[in-house]
């Protein structure tokens, strides 16, 4: 088996793996390591095909990475800004609204009937 067989079977473990998992984060991170494992096949094969396929992969995978954790930055910023209780007038039903949603102008509708209690 030459090395190039072996790294390649590595690639396949890692990316097969990664379509395994359930989180997205660890899913994505994953592909960007299986991506780089398969890039470095693809360059010791001489495949430009193949390595512009990589580079695009693990470009897409760490565009989703950055989302993901642009996405957890603004929901710990949204935690600390706190919620209000807002009543809903159809039912009754004290919702639990985050402060973040008040400068948004969106509707907030009522967790139990769905009446619009915000916007
Ligand atoms: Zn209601």
């Amino acid at each position: 088996m030459n090395w190039i067989e072996v790294i390649g079977w590595v690639g396949n473990v890692v990316v097969i793996t990664q379509f395994l998992q359930k989180d997205m984060l660890r899913l994505r991170v994953l592909g960007v390591i299986g991506g780089s494992v398969w890039l470095i096949v693809a360059i010791m094969m001489n495949s430009l095909s193949l390595t512009v396929l990589n580079i695009t992969i693990i470009g897409i995978q760490l565009y989703h990475i950055r989302k993901i954790h642009m996405n957890n930055v603004n929901k710990e910023r949204f935690k600390a800004m706190g919620t209000t209780k807002i009543q809903c007038s159809s039912c009754g039903t004290i919702n639990s609204v985050g402060l973040h949603r008040l400068s948004t102008g969106e509707t907030v509708k009522c967790y139990m009937c769905s009446t619009i209690i915000m916007g």
